[in-house]
C-alpha cells in the first residue's frame, strides 16, 4: 500500500472528517497527564511532541467496571438482560505501537478458551487504529527489548510519523486506506521516505537493543534472591498492574437490589493479597514474594509457554508509576544473569 503525506495545516480537517463518521478517541491532557478520551476536534488533542501517554488503551477495550448482564427475578423464573451493544464504530487516533501490540496479546488471552470474550471482541471489531510513531521514547520505554513492533507495527490500520511540518502515513489495511481517503493526503516522495527513515533511526538509537527475553525467560529461577528483595520493597499498591496494558485479570461481583440486580466484572490484580484468597481461607499466594514473582513469571514465562509471546510490550508504565522505584528491566537483568549461567 502506498505511503502518503498530510501537511499539519490539513490535519484538523482530516480529524473533523473522522469525527463526522466515527467516535474519535485520542490523547488529551487531563489533570496534567496524557490519557485517551473521546474528542471532537484536533484542538482538544495532545499530539505534538507527546511522550508516552500515562494510561494505555486498556480501559477502552475492557472498562475498569463493566456490567455483564442485568437480571430480574419473577417467582421461580429469572430474566437475564444482556448489556446494550455499542453501535458506533470508532477510531483510536495516536495509539502507540506498544499499545497496539497489546491487542495481539490480550486478544490471544480472551480467545484462548470457549466461550471467547464477546464484549472485548465486539469493541475490537468496531475499532480502527491510527498509530503514531514515538519520535521521543520516554526514559522508561524498552519496547525494542521485547519486540520489533515499533518499526513493524501490528494491529494498526494506519501508522503516522511526525516529520516536523507534515505527517508520513502508512496505510496498513484496506480500512486504513479508507481513513486516509477522508483527508487531503498526497503520495509520499523520496524526501518524505528518507525523512521518515531518519526519524525512526534516531528513535531506535535512544532505545535499548533487542534482548533475548524469549529464550532466557523459560529458565527463570523460581528461588532467585530477587523475589525476596522485591517483596521487601513492594507496597502491593497495584499501580503497576492497573497501568499495565497487558494486565487483564478481573473479579466478578453481584450488585443485587431485591428482585433485580447486575453482575459485573472489575479489574483486579495478582498483586493484591485477596486476589487468590479462597472461600476456605486458603491462599495459594499468601506472601508478597509469591505475588511479585507471579507478575513477572506470568508476563515473561507463562505467556511464552501458553501463547508463544511475551506478556509485556515494554511500555515502561509500571516503571514510571511505581512509588518505590521497582524497575522490571533490572529484575529481568538479575534473572537473566542466572538463567544464562544455567
Ligand atoms: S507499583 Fe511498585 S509498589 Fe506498587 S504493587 Fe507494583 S511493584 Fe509493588
Ligand atoms: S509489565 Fe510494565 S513495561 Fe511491560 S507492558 Fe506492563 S506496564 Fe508495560
Amino acid at each position: 500500500m502506498e505511503a502518503k503525506v498530510i501537511s499539519k495545516q490539513d490535519l484538523a480537517t482530516w480529524i473533523d472528517a473522522l469525527v463526522k463518521q466515527y467516535e474519535v478517541i485520542a490523547p488529551v491532557t487531563e489533570d496534567g497527564v496524557v490519557v485517551f478520551r473521546q474528542v471532537s476536534g484536533l484542538s482538544e488533542m495532545t499530539i505534538e511532541g507527546m511522550v508516552g501517554p500515562a494510561k494505555s488503551l486498556r480501559e477502552h477495550f475492557t472498562p475498569p467496571t463493566e456490567t455483564l448482564f442485568d437480571y430480574k427475578l419473577e417467582d421461580l423464573s429469572a430474566e437475564v438482560i444482556p448489556p446494550e451493544n455499542e453501535e458506533r464504530h470508532r477510531v483510536i487516533f495516536g495509539a502507540r505501537a506498544c499499545d497496539a501490540a497489546t491487542l495481539l496479546y490480550v486478544g490471544a488471552v480472551y480467545s484462548n478458551v470457549e466461550p471467547i470474550d464477546t464484549a472485548y471482541f465486539m469493541r475490537r471489531e468496531k475499532t480502527y487504529l491510527v498509530g503514531l510513531f514515538c519520535n521521543k521514547p520516554a526514559w522508561s520505554c524498552f519496547c525494542t527489548e521485547v519486540g520489533d513492533f515499533l518499526t513493524n507495527p501490528v494491529a494498526m490500520d494506519v501508522y503516522l510519523t511526525d516529520l516536523g511540518n507534515r505527517y508520513y502515513a502508512e496505510p496498513l489495511t484496506p480500512k486504513g486506506e479508507e481513513l486516509i481517503g477522508l483527508g487531503n493526503f498526497r503520495p509520499a516522495d523520496e524526501n518524505d521516505k528518507v525523512a521518515n527513515e531518519e526519524i525512526r533511526q534516531k528513535a531506535l538509537e535512544r532505545l535499548p537493543k533487542r534482548a533475548e527475553h524469549e529464550t532466557a525467560c523459560l529458565s527463570y529461577d523460581w528461588d532467585h534472591p530477587v523475589w525476596t528483595e522485591l517483596a521487601k520493597k513492594c507496597l502491593s499498591c497495584g499501580a503497576c498492574a492497573f497501568l499495565c496494558p497487558t494486565c487483564h485479570c478481573f473479579d466478578i461481583q453481584e450488585h443485587p437490589k431485591l428482585k433485580k440486580g447486575s453482575r459485573y466484572r472489575c479489574w483486579d490484580t495478582c498483586q493484591f493479597e485477596k486476589f487468590t484468597l479462597m472461600a476456605s481461607g486458603h491462599n495459594p499466594r499468601e506472601t508478597r514474594k509469591e505475588r511479585t514473582r507471579q507478575r513477572v513469571f506470568h508476563k515473561f514465562k507463562y505467556s511464552q509457554e501458553r501463547y508463544c509471546m511475551l506478556g509485556c510490550v515494554g511500555c515502561g508504565r509500571c516503571i514510571a508509576a511505581c512509588p518505590v522505584n521497582i524497575d522490571i528491566r533490572r529484575v529481568l537483568e538479575e534473572l537473566e544473569k542466572t538463567a544464562v549461567a544455567k
